[in-house]
């Protein structure tokens, strides 16, 4: 039977372009629907604006400790509008380079929501039907909402690039990723921050020592953080204000209210019930190692799987389907030690195991450990100390985790990375002359 195309891709995101360029230079015929903006939540809502609001807000500390470094900064100010309209404009740019990049590997780009109407039929919003051999559902996460009373006050990050001022208090609910970064980007701004969270860890996945670090860091920096915080209502004052109800007595009082309490995996009413695509209990789509669901013919990749939620690990999910199905090259993707990094301030990176798990998963276990103060810290007068972690399997001398916390520690964390893939010994870090005077030396250095 004659299909329309070889390849329908569902989402223009990370994993979905990847996948539909990558099929394309295969020979595929391809086309890709978006309901939104080409580029996806990373380069339209995600990674991107919000690491150049790291960047923009970042500037405070810098004016600030320049003038230790014989620089007068007196005078200089912000300006929120110039900040937000500047990275806005740098996302147009993005999002029209991502279409280029389509259109250059000659998929078809329909901007609009597309539907599965039956077995290879896609129905998109303006009615249009076509058929392919192939679906890849690649619609990526969608921000959760808590169901409480007054959550409609809340924001999330779908908003949080757009706002017309910045507020003078923000409450952040979650202890994540997303409120972590924007909880160190709003206080850099002059914002009173107040961050939530109802249990008593925040990023779990993250080796807990080096958490308390930012935890003291980020108090000693103004941010209020509240564990424990369970936020059962949000009730809006006379004079526009919000009190987010924190259960025990203790409210808060605030102008906005951003909720980061994870991402859901987008599959509503997308026809894959009806299809019969097995999903999770959290609606994700189930895949097997080559991103097949359990009906012949519908794949997914990125965060509508719900396995791991970042970027370069859909752009690889995408690649990998696309040489599977149609380049002939059969491939799974690793998924063993992704270096991760939280964009607070100061930044988290880690990869491989934490010292918790460690020491439950080998038993002998190593840990060496590196608390110092940044050269560029130390002349700044600012207390602010740096945390690098290394965890060492015992029994084999193999470097299985390190996690850092200070100036620059994803830019660092990157590089090391590659030695703990590779399964490197801490002996090989021994034998590497250190690189002087930088931060990234202390890797070389423990004892
Ligand atoms: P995270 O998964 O990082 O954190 C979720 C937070 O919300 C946790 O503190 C969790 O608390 C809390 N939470 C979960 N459910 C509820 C609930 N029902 N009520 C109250 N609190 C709740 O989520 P984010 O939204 O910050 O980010 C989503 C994902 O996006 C991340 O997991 C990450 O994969 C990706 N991301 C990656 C970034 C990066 O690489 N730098 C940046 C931003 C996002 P508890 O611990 O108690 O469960």
């Amino acid at each position: 039977m004659a299909f329309d195309y070889d390849l329908f891709v569902i989402g223009a995101g990370s994993g979905g372009v990847r996948a539909a360029r990558i099929a394309s230079s295969h020979g595929a015929r391809v086309a890709v629907a978006e309901e939104y903006r080409v580029g996806g939540t990373c380069v339209i809502r995600g990674c991107v604006p919000k690491k150049l609001l790291v960047y923009g807000s970042h500037f405070a500390e810098d004016l600030a400790d320049a003038q230790r470094f014989g620089w007068n900064t007196t005078g200089a100010t912000f300006d929120w509008p110039t900040l937000r309209d500047n990275v806005a404009s740098e996302v147009d740019r993005l999002e029209g380079l991502y279409g280029q990049t389509l259109g250059n590997a000659k998929v078809e780009i329909f901007r609009q929501r597309a539907v599965i109407a039956g077995p290879n039929l896609v129905r998109l919003a303006d009615g249009t039907e076509v058929s392919a051999a192939n679906i890849l559902i690649a619609t990526g996460a969608w921000p959760s909402i808590p169901d409480i009373p007054g959550a409609e006050f809340g924001i999330t990050s779908n908003e949080v690039f757009h706002l017309q001022q910045l507020p003078k208090r923000a409450v952040i609910a979650g202890a994540g990723y997303i409120a972590n970064e924007f909880a160190g980007i709003f206080n850099e701004l002059g914002v009173e921050v107040t961050l939530v969270t109802r249990g008593d860890k925040m990023l779990r996945s993250y080796d807990q020592e080096i958490v308390e670090k930012l935890v003291g860091i980020s108090r000693e920096k103004g941010i209020d953080i509240r564990f424990n915080f369970k936020c059962p209502a949000i009730r809006q004052q006379a004079d526009g204000s919000f009190m987010v109800e924190s259960g025990d007595g203790a409210d808060v009082e605030t102008d906005l209210v951003l909720f980061a309490i994870g991402r859901v995996p987008k599959t509503k009413d997308l026809g894959l019930e009806a299809l019969g695509v097995a999903l999770d209990k959290d609606g994700a789509v189930i895949v097997d190692e080559y991103n097949r669901t359990n009906v012949a013919g519908v794949f997914a990749v990125g965060d509508v799987t719900n396995r791991v939620q970042l970027t370069p690990v859909a752009i690889r999910e995408g690649h990998a389907f696309a040489d599977t199905v149609f380049g002939k090259n059969p491939r799974t993707i690793d998924y063993g030690a992704i270096p991760t990094a939280v964009f607070s301030n100061p930044p988290i990176a880690g990869v491989g195991l934490t010292e918790e798990e460690a020491r439950a998963t080998l038993g002998d276990v190593k840990v060496y450990k590196s608390d110092f103060r940044a050269m560029k810290n130390v002349l700044a007068g600012r207390n602010e100390r740096a945390l690098y972690k290394m965890i060492v399997d015992g029994k084999t001398d193999k470097v299985v985790g390190l996690h850092l916390i200070g100036p620059d520690s994803a830019e660092i964390l990157q590089a090391a990375a590659i030695a703990v893939k590779a399964g490197l010994t801490k002996q090989a870090f021994d034998d590497t002359v250190a690189l002087h005077p930088s931060m990234a030396e202390e890797l070389v250095l423990m004892k």
